[in-house]
């Protein structure tokens, strides 16, 4: 009866990497089995309130550890909801999340290390440690129990076996010692003791495991006589079964936080913050939430699904509540436990739940407080989770058409040009007097910023610069629109508030002095640009591309580069400084020889272009003219 089958391409190649044991924490097999077997119960219990019908009683749930060292064998029962034939099939059979592990095959080169740890492969472990694995599980309801059997990769059966009541068992062949691992720890008390304190100590069901102590035998080892001691099993019970997050704060540490992290959301590092909440009044809940080290590999795709696990008194109602957490807060893990929820209570029904968004508000805003205090206190540890996921605060501005800047725009911070980071409260801190606007520059990384040279001028005046390399930066800052008052300003804008009357003037008259040039210029740029002007802004450099209206020229890269890009054009505007020989040079060269200075204007913006890192349209031309000149001289 029983069917040999292979498993899923992914699959497979996941047991090949398993059983080749490439990760070196073989032990966390165990803590995966039992998460599972936890999990198992939890389902059955509340499907069995969710049903209405008789409930079963949770006192009676427990896992069980059974070892056998003579035959090799570790065993996990549970009595929980069990799997049907087809759930063997599908839940071992192919690897849950199989988009995870084809990101995996698309970068090779990614540790696997990190591969277990994002993915959390969870049953497929087993095979780290076994050589054989057999799983016979009875469905809650069903009367019929099956049997999946593996040896590995080169697949599994599954066949009718005999269970007397619902429930998972499943038993691993121990492989034998090697050179470099010893296995046989596996099979001892010691060991499993241990590993169950480590990893599985807050699992809310007793695990349980016949143990053998030696007892004193009565009448001896008194009285001058040799002690005797009888062998006696007794089962005890591994883990304490608190959870973790209604313990008080202070008997807990930072490890039994970070180990609780690792184990409930199959992480392999540490979390960078762990905040830890117990309210009563308006909505009674204790909330246990992490910031994760760094975003994890889906997290700016579609893919990605934000929410915390949703608890009624210490029963889990809900893996994945995304109600609970602000699209901008979306990469905070964790979970919440609430008295004040229903069990029964539909995903439908929690929606509208007003218990439920009390308590989303109150996690919003201590998220936000406790974020604040890691930025006043740890500047590094700040700067590390801003790298992770800053992009995300700044889409929560952004997308709100700044709605949400009041609530988010301290968390902000920015590369300036004094070389700190810096918030926008401390750069306004440290405007100057004369100082009116905020300013700031967009390039792909700091020093192409720097060296951009429309920063000279207010460079010049010892003003500070926002420095933004974030695609979304710009869009950001343009929905804030200004910080306590102060307008944002660009380096490149139209008029950068810096220019004296005088100095204005002066340019202006030089420009009409000079406006057939200006006028064929800008014909000869035939819809590059919008205008060809004198500068302002320009110290040393001999040009430069700015912009006028809403549209910067970084917004327009960046628009330009998205998949439905609609062709946004920014106005763009070429700059040529008075006071370089450049300008001079035009003047004389339109006076004598136009084909040349059309040339010429072709020339500068091409250049001014690159400096602004966007391509030209045709590098072979301008390379080509280029030497012509070069040859010239
Ligand atoms: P994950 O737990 O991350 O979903 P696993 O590979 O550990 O992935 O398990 C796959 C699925 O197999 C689980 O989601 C669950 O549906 C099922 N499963 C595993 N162990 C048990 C068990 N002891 N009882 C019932 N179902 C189980």
């Amino acid at each position: 009866m029983s069917e040999k089958k292979e498993f899923k391409a992914e699959s497979k190649r996941l047991l090949e990497m398993m059983i080749n044991s490439i990760y070196t924490h073989k032990e966390i097999f165990l803590r995966e089995l039992i998460s599972n077997a936890s999990d198992a119960m939890d389902k059955l219990y509340f499907k069995s309130i969710s049903d209405g019908k008789e409930t079963v009683s949770r006192s009676d749930m427990q896992i069980t550890i059974e070892l056998d060292k003579g035959d090799r064998r570790l065993t996990i029962s549970d009595n929980g909801i069990g799997m049907t034939k087809e759930e063997l099939e599908n839940n071992l059979g192919t690897i849950a999340q199989s988009g995870s592990f084809a990101f995996k095959t698309e970068n090779e080169k990614t540790e696997d290390v990190d591969i277990i740890g994002q993915f959390g492969v969870g049953f497929y472990s087993a095979f780290m440690v076994a050589k054989k694995v057999t799983v016979i599980s009875k469905a809650y309801g069903n009367d019929e129990a099956y049997m999946w059997t593996s040896e590995g990769a080169e697949g599994y059966t599954i066949a009718p076996a005999e269970k007397d009541s619902h429930g998972t068992t499943i038993t691993l062949e121990i492989k034998d010692n090697s050179d470099e691992e010893n296995y046989d720890e596996y099979l001892t008390p010691y060991k499993i003791k241990a590993l169950v304190k480590k990893y599985s100590d807050y699992i809310r069901y007793p695990i349980k495991m016949d143990v053998e102590h030696e007892k004193l035998k009565e009448g001896t080892g008194v009285d001058g006589k040799e002690p005797e001691y009888d062998k006696e099993i007794v089962t005890e019970t591994l883990n304490s079964q608190i959870p973790i997050w209604k313990k008080a704060k202070n008997e807990l540490t930072d490890e039994d936080y970070n180990q609780f992290y690792k184990d409930k959301f199959h992480e392999y590092s540490d979390p960078l913050l762990h905040i830890h909440s117990k309210t009563e009044g308006t909505a009674t809940y204790s909330a246990l939430l992490y910031i994760p080290e760094r975003a994890p590999y889906d997290y700016y795709s579609k893919n990605f699904e934000k929410g915390l696990q949703l608890y009624s008194s210490g029963v889990m109602i809900m893996e994945k509540c995304a109600d609970l957490l602000p699209d901008y807060f979306s990469f905070v893990k964790g979970l919440v436990d609430s008295e004040d929820l229903s069990l029964n209570i539909s995903r439908e029904m929690l929606q509208h739940d007003r218990q439920l968004k009390i308590i989303a508000k109150a996690i919003e805003k201590s998220i936000k407080n406790e974020l604040k205090k890691l930025q006043k206190n740890d500047r590094e540890k700040y700067e590390k989770f801003f790298d992770a996921f800053g992009t995300q605060i700044k889409y929560g501005i952004y997308e709100s058409y700044g709605a949400n800047k009041d609530e988010l725009q301290d968390l902000l911070i920015f590369k300036t040009s004094n070389g700190v980071s810096s918030t926008l409260e401390e750069y306004v801190s440290r405007m100057k007097e004369e100082q009116k606007y905020i300013y700031f520059a967009s390039g792909s990384s700091v020093s192409r910023i720097e060296s951009l040279p429309q920063t000279e001028l207010v460079r010049d005046k010892g003003f500070e610069i926002l420095y933004l390399t974030d695609h979304v930066d710009e869009f950001c800052l343009q929905m804030m629109h200004d910080y306590d008052g102060k307008e944002y300003k660009s380096v490149s804008a139209d008029d950068l508030g810096l220019e004296t009357e005088e100095e204005k003037q002066e340019l202006k008259k030089e420009e009409e002095d000079n406006k057939p040039l200006f006028d064929f210029l800008t014909e000869k740029l035939n819809g590059k640009v919008k205008a060809v002007k004198l500068s302002q802004r320009l110290k040393k450099h001999p040009v430069c591309i700015t912009s006028e209206g809403m549209l910067s020229v970084e917004m327009e890269k960046v628009l330009s580069a998205m998949p439905d890009s609609q062709g946004a054009k920014a106005e763009k505007v070429l700059e040529i400084n008075p006071n370089h020989a450049i300008f001079e040079k035009l003047k004389s060269l339109y006076a004598t020889d136009k084909d040349k200075t059309a040339e010429y204007a072709d020339l500068l913006y091409s250049q001014a272009l690159l400096i602004e890192g966007i391509p030209i349209e045709n590098p072979v031309d301008f390379a080509n003219k280029m030497c012509e000149i070069m040859a010239e001289n």
